[in-house]
This record gives structure tokens, C-alpha cells and sequence, in this order.
């Protein structure tokens, strides 16, 4: 695989530009076309530089493979990167804008019992251009005018954005730069399955993204059924590492918590979660499992979701239930690429 042009940020391309002996109006004009999401080949630039980087760079790191649309507007995309790989991805439209999930790595290794990312484990990390890359091709199909097409970004697709720190972090710095897409971090949300160090070394970065983890259980033997991480680090440390990351940021941060049947969602949890979350700045986001077919683990039905909703929030947490959307187009997290593979293996 060649280098990825959009791991650079502008300063670094500027630098890049001059080596190749191009003119440095014309850092700008390939930038500017890197972030309306152009190939290299279709960039209006000097034919010399054009193809000098040609020799080095992926003209087309991320490319649109297929775009699957719901009845209710949400688009779910597969793309296919340089080497081959497939990723995922899904734009859900909202009223005030259009959230892009995106993926931080092919595959997962974190092992999570309900999760169809990490079926196949790690492939590999993505590059931070590669990060970038989906929001910038998925944003030139939607723009209008000035307007962006990708408003919110949810690192929530294939992988750990924290166990691909660094890739993440450049990610992170370019999609917020001000001559770029420029997202405003406090539109961009990081999920984590709950990686205390980097939780840490993420709230020192200066880049106040909303912080969400992954609980999934009020105890640490419920964690610990679910998600192997649990048994590296507890919910203490976790909730020891959200304190600093809010003191840090000003940020509130977010619980995800998946409901399955017979795990999490009766009355005694909703109690544990309570007396765990009161009074904390923290917001709890509950989700009704996505069942993956490859896992025993099974979902509970909308009524008993909103029963635990208000046992919460009787209890003083702030909580919302996230409402499933595109669900008539596959399944989400993880779920559209592992169809993907088993379909093209057979
Ligand atoms: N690695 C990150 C991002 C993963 S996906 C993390 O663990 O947070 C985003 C969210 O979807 C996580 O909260 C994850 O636990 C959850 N998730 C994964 N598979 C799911 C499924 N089948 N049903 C419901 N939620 C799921």
C-alpha cells in the first residue's frame, strides 16, 4: 500500500508540497480539495506535483463500495480501503444535522460478547487519514452549498479508538482544523470500551470531544461476563478516569449501556447503576441489544427498555433510550461487514 495523503494535516502538506517543488498556493488548492473529499487524479492541481504524488500516495484511500438506505434516511456504507479491506459505516439524519459513525480499525480485538466488530479479531488500525477519509467522502455527497453534509461524528463504528490512540488522536486534530471540514470536537463523541490510560493521556490532548464509555453493567462481575477489558480495569478507575477527563474538559461524559436479557435490565441494576451514578455529571444512553446472530446474548423488548428508562430516571439519572434506526437495512456494529465477508467467501 502506498502512503495515505490525508494523514497530513496542512502544515505538514505545505511541507510536502514545497519537497515535491510545487508552489505553495498549491498546498492550498490540493487541501481544499483533499477535504471536499476529491481523489488525488481530480484535484485541479499542476500535472507534475499530480503525478509525483501519485508515485507515493493512495490516490482513493476510502472509497465508497456500497450504500444501503433505510426507509427512515439513515445510509449505511461499506467501504473499501486501498488494501482491500472492508469498513463500515452509517449517516443517521437527524433534525439539527447528520451524524456520521465512523470506524477506527478493520476488525476489533477487544472481544466484547455482543459485539460483531470482533468476530474476527484485529486486522489492523486505520491510518488517521483513513479515519478522516469516510467523513470526507461521505460529507462531499451530502453538502449543499456551504452548508456540511457531516455535522456530528460518533466514533462508534469497527474497533477501539483508544487502542489506536495516536492514528485517532491525528484524527481528531485534523477533522477539527479550522481550514479543513472543521467539526467542532464538542460535535464529535469518542466511544471506549473503557481503556483507563488512554482515557487519561486523551483528556491531557487539549481536544474536548465528548467522552463516552462503554459500561454495560453496574458490577464488575457483570462487566467482566461481557467484556473482557473488565478484567484489566474496574468501574472505579473508570469512573476515577471520567472525574479527571470532566475537570480537564468541562465535558459531561456519557454511559453507554446495552440492554440484554437476563444481564443488566432488571430492577436490582437499575438500583446498582443509581446509587453508582447519582449525583456524577454523567448522562446514561440506553440501547436495546442488536442481536448478532454469531452470539447467544438476546435483547428485551421496547416496553421492558422503557421500564428500566424509568426506574433511572425516578432514581435522578439523566437517561435516555436511543431509538433503533435502520433497522430494516442490517444490522448495526459491525454486523453489515460481517455479512459482507461471509457473503463474498461463499
Ligand atoms: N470500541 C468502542 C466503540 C464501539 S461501538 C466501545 O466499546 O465503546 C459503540 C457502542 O455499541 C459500544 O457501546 C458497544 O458496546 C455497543 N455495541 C456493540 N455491539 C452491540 C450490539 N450488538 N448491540 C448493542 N450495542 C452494541
Amino acid at each position: 500500500m502506498k502512503k495515505i495523503l490525508q494523514d497530513l494535516s496542512f502544515e505538514q502538506l505545505k511541507s510536502l508540497v514545497s519537497e515535491l517543488g510545487g508552489k505553495s498556493f498549491r498546498a492550498k488548492q490540493l487541501y481544499d480539495g483533499l477535504t471536499r473529499g476529491k481523489s488525488i487524479s481530480r484535484i485541479n492541481i499542476d500535472p507534475t506535483l499530480r503525478s509525483r504524488l501519485l508515485e507515493e500516495y493512495e490516490d482513493e484511500p476510502v472509497k465508497i463500495e456500497q450504500v444501503f438506505t433505510s426507509s427512515d434516511g439513515t445510509e449505511k456504507y461499506l467501504f473499501r480501503l486501498a488494501d482491500g479491506n472492508i469498513i463500515e459505516g452509517v449517516l443517521m439524519k437527524y433534525k439539527y444535522g447528520n451524524t456520521q459513525c465512523v470506524s477506527t480499525q478493520v476488525g476489533c480485538r477487544m472481544g466484547c460478547k455482543f459485539c460483531a466488530s470482533t468476530l474476527g479479531g484485529l486486522i489492523r488500525n486505520l491510518s488517521a487519514g483513513e479515519i478522516l477519509s469516510q467523513v470526507l467522502v461521505v460529507n462531499a455527497m451530502h453538502e449543499k452549498g456551504r452548508e456540511r453534509g457531516v455535522t456530528n461524528i460518533v466514533l462508534m463504528g469497527s474497533g477501539e479508538p483508544l487502542d489506536n490512540f495516536e492514528n485517532t488522536v491525528n484524527f481528531l486534530k485534523n477533522v477539527t482544523a479550522e481550514g479543513g471540514i472543521n467539526v467542532s470536537a464538542r460535535n464529535i463523541s469518542l466511544s471506549t470500551c473503557g481503556l483507563v490510560p488512554q482515557m487519561y493521556k486523551l483528556a491531557d490532548m487539549n481536544i474536548p470531544v465528548n467522552l463516552t464509555v462503554s459500561l454495560h453493567s453496574p458490577t464488575d462481575e457483570g462487566r467482566r461476563r461481557t467484556m473482557p477489558i473488565a478484567n484489566k480495569y474496574s468501574i472505579e478507575e473508570i469512573l476515577k478516569a471520567c472525574e479527571y477527563y470532566f475537570r480537564k474538559t468541562g465535558r459531561r461524559y456519557i454511559f453507554e449501556y446495552s440492554l440484554i436479557s437476563g444481564e443488566n435490565c432488571d430492577k436490582a441494576h437499575a438500583e446498582r447503576l443509581i446509587s453508582l451514578l447519582k449525583g456524577k455529571p454523567c448522562h446514561v444512553n440506553l440501547i436495546r441489544l442488536n442481536e448478532v446472530k454469531e452470539r447467544e446474548l438476546k435483547g428485551i423488548s421496547e416496553k421492558e427498555a422503557y421500564r428500566f428508562l424509568g426506574l433511572l430516571e425516578k432514581g435522578g439519572l439523566s437517561a435516555t433510550l436511543r431509538r433503533t434506526i435502520g433497522a430494516d437495512i442490517g444490522g448495526a456494529c459491525g454486523q453489515l461487514r460481517a455479512g459482507y465477508l461471509k457473503k463474498n467467501e461463499e
